[in-house]
């Protein structure tokens, strides 16, 4: 598509040859610093995009298969919203059970027969390298939205872009990231994907039988990332740039009597943010339950509604990417 500045269009070709086209994303490894720069530009432009003109159809004619094996309310709906806001259209497969694979079907063969149908399909699957087994059967890209404890690299892509928009850098940061960090599949994806910039400092705050696991330690740490556990966030929070709260995962427990025993652990609410920097940020990935009290959402530190947002442009950024359209 030629670039002409009068048109609706992205000024982008159709490149059949872009680094992205045709690929699947399935983890955030994948992604350099080079990369990560490239997908916040493009998403920049999509949320110039959407403000400018809301619908335009660089997608136009293209297909996304939303199959979700697992609860979700953002990831599925900002996948749908972004695909339909870049012209093309969704078939969703929120409840598997009303789907084959209630009788019986492999995950491989319902990618098989999706991708006859579609041109991108976005999965969420309770096993960890669910996505890595679809991307082996399927010819199409698999974006992975969540597979089980394992990673969620779209959320991470917009974890970071959210804090490049509000605090105007990835670099030099003091990152704390609270709560489930066991199960939480957001907080591995994002503590790999800032061991990309430089000076950032992760600290994890979370109870005893909730820490970040040790494989996602040692990768992070080969990179040379000052990491330090706590159990208590008043030691860290007053020189904290970014608080990343998670929910702790009760669908994750064996032995819901240890979900019982740590599920209040951390509540972030007005009184403990006092100790907190006046210029940060607090994100969560949400859905919350009772870890940040609803009386700071008018904090001008609350970012995670905004955070929502930033996932609609992150996501149309990749959609555009792997089907040849950035
Ligand atoms: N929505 C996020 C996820 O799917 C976080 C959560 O569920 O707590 O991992």
């Amino acid at each position: 598509m030629p670039t002409n500045s009068s048109s609706p269009y992205l000024p982008f070709g159709e490149n059949k040859n872009a680094a992205w086209y045709g690929k699947d994303i399935i983890s955030v490894k994948q992604f350099s610093r080079a990369d990560l720069e490239y997908v916040f530009g493009v998403a920049q432009q999509m949320r110039g995009m959407v403000e400018r003109v809301g619908t335009f159809d660089l997608l136009k004619g293209k297909i996304l298969a939303n199959l979700f094996y697992e609860p979700s309310t953002r990831t599925s709906s900002s996948f749908t919203a972004a695909m339909e806001r870049l012209g093309g259209s969704v078939i969703p497969i929120n409840e598997v059970k009303y789907s084959s694979v209630t009788k019986g079907e492999s995950l491989a063969d319902t990618i098989r027969t999706l991708e006859c149908y579609t041109d991108v399909i976005v999965l969420r699957h309770p096993e960890t390298g669910s996505a890595a087994i679809a991307a082996k059967a399927a010819k199409k890209p698999i974006i992975n939205a969540g597979d089980g404890v394992g990673e969620h690299p779209t959320q991470a892509l917009l974890d970071t872009l959210t804090i490049l928009e509000e605090l105007g850098r990835l670099d030099d940061l003091n990152v704390t990231l609270l709560g489930d960090l066991k199960y939480g599949r957001t907080v591995h994806s994002l503590a790999r994907l800032l061991s990309q910039f430089s000076n950032v400092k992760l600290n994890y705050v979370s109870p005893d039988i909730l820490k970040m696991p040790q494989d996602v330690v040692e990768e992070v740490g080969a990179k040379g990332v000052s990491q330090t556990e706590y159990s208590a966030l008043e030691e860290i929070l007053p020189t904290t740039d970014v608080l990343y709260v998670t929910r702790v995962q009760k669908e994750r427990f064996e032995d819901l009597s240890d979900y019982e025993a740590v599920k209040g652990a951390y509540v972030i609410n007005p009184e403990i943010m006092k100790a907190a920097k006046e210029k940060m940020i607090v994100m969560h990935p949400l859905p919350r339950v009772n870890e940040i009290s609803a009386d700071f959402d008018d904090d001008p530190r609350a970012a995670y509604f905004r955070q929502m947002e930033y996932g609609l442009y992150a996501r149309m950024a990749l959609l555009a990417m792997v089907l040849g359209k950035a």
